[in-house]
């Protein structure tokens, strides 16, 4: 089928090189030049595992195309996918004006019957007003007979397996206002779809609310668990034992029951926000999700509050080695990663940070590169030298087994702040290395 993307983010690029890698011929739109041009070269980027080697097979076979033209896009799909940003508004509220400019475009260029998908995060009634722009683009341009739909189809995949999570979705939920629009989506994901049904119709309604309703229970356990480990701490209990007693209830399993040091990138804050602003707009007071983000607000400080009382309020002028800079591990992503609000809390403090990360050291150079209170290191150990003390913000799988003689030897004091949990505090503690991490009573 022949198919258009608008935004070629972590989810458009994602999606376009997954729909070309199964044979559909696919036209990429973005309106940043440099990431077009770059794309045109085979320079991805983001960082995200498998991407590269599809974007660029696919490139080099005529199935995945780049471009700014908005005409060229809207004019080649029968398939047109919206996969813009949606950011929070200043009150909590998804920012509609991206995805809205693309359906203005849309409505301006189509030339052929097509149909339209909101694979954005957007709200309740988003197709609605998606149709509308779109209709009447059309209306102006007198060319009303033009027929289109509007269908929603939010995305799952998780950045660090996108790649994988596109290629071999759990589920594919489609919400089409008619039969004829669903057949369209079920034959574009025919090729993924083989195994076992994994196609869910529904109505747009519902269809939009399950990824925020995905995103809000995953970000519940998370907060469930952080408020566990606060509990934890102050009886005496450890986290990581608790957190393996209850997963073994099948009831609750083991999945993202973890404690650490709060939620961050681009999907769990915003989408809680905007979903408590619409249960708000509806008369319905969301107060599970409004504890859940103060809990994950609350979360985010508690590695500095630990160095603070360690170092008894004294940290000017100390220097913090800082293993993970992205919220998660697998990507290079930094939105609202926990890593920031430490770093820009040591920094308010009067500390400084050598910084490491396996992927996302551009990104940080992008957003701090300025900053003579950070420096950036081409490897964990350097990272080390010269610091009073460690800490840890993303579970990065090269963090999980260091050589902790070359840790102690290299800090000024021996101590790690853990905000992962990934190491056991007896074991760290008996190397003579003082450990905090979360949910955990120091030794
Ligand atoms: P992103 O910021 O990585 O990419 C968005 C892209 O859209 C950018 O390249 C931007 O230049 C482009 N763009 C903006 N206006 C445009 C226009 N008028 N025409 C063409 N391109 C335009 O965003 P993302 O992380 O890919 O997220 C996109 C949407 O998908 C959001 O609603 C997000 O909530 C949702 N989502 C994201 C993830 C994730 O893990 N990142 C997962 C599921 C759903």
């Amino acid at each position: 089928m022949k198919v258009t993307i608008f935004g070629v983010g972590y989810v458009g690029l994602v999606q376009a090189a997954v729909l070309a890698e199964v044979g559909h011929e696919v036209v990429c739109v973005d309106v940043d030049e440099g990431k077009i041009e770059g794309l045109r070269q085979g320079v991805v980027p983001i960082f995200e595992p498998g991407l590269e080697s599809l974007v660029r097979s696919n490139h080099a076979e005529g199935r995945l195309i780049f471009t700014t033209d908005l005409q060229e896009g809207a004019e080649h799909g029968e398939v047109i996918f919206i996969a813009v940003g949606t950011p929070p508004d200043e009150d909590g509220s998804a920012d509609l004006h991206y995805v809205l400019e693309v359906a203005h475009s849309i409505g301006q260029h189509i030339q052929h019957p097509c149909l339209v998908v909101n694979k954005s995060t957007v709200p309740v009634g988003t197709a609605e007003q998606v149709r509308q722009a779109v209709f009447a683009e059309l209306k102006n341009r007198g060319h009303e007979d033009i027929n289109f739909d509007v269908v929603s189809n939010p995305e799952f995949l998780k950045e660090g397996s996108a790649v994988a999570d596109c290629m071999r979705p759990d589920r594919i939920i489609i919400g089409a206002s008619n039969p004829k629009a669903a057949e369209t989506m079920r034959e574009l994901y025919a090729p993924f779809n083989r195994n076992h049904e994994k196609v869910f119709i529904m109505d747009l309604c519902s269809a939009e609310l399950s990824k925020y309703a995905a995103n809000c229970m995953l970000a519940t356990k998370i907060s469930f668990m952080n408020e566990m480990a606060a509990i934890a701490e102050a009886v005496g209990a450890d986290i990581e034992a608790v957190r393996m007693g209850i997963g073994s209830d099948p009831r609750i399993g083991y999945h993202f029951i973890y404690a650490g040091a709060g939620y961050g990138g681009s999907c769990f804050p915003k989408d809680i926000k905007a979903i408590i602003y619409t249960a708000g707009s509806v008369g319905v007071d969301a107060g599970i999700l409004k504890a859940v983000e103060h809990r994950n607000v609350t979360q985010k400080q508690v590695i500095f509050d630990k160095i603070t009382r360690h170092f008894d309020g004294g940290i000017q002028g100390l220097t913090f080695a800082l293993w993970g800079l992205s919220f998660k591990p697998n990507t290079d992503d930094m939105r609202d990663a926990s890593s920031r609000v430490l770093m820009e809390a040591l920094w308010q403090a009067g500390a400084r940070v050598n910084a490491y990360d396996p992927q996302a050291m551009e990104e940080a150079q992008r957003i701090y590169g300025n900053r003579d209170d950070l420096t950036l290191c081409g490897t964990k150990e350097a990272a080390l030298k010269g610091a009073d003390a460690l800490v840890i913000m993303t579970d990065w799988r090269a963090f999980k087994a260091p050589d902790f003689d070359v840790i102690k030897q290299s800090l000024a004091q021996p101590v790690i702040f853990d905000g992962r949990n990934l190491y056991d505090p007896q074991r760290i503690e008996a190397r003579g290395i003082r450990y905090y991490s979360i949910g955990r009573r120091a030794v």
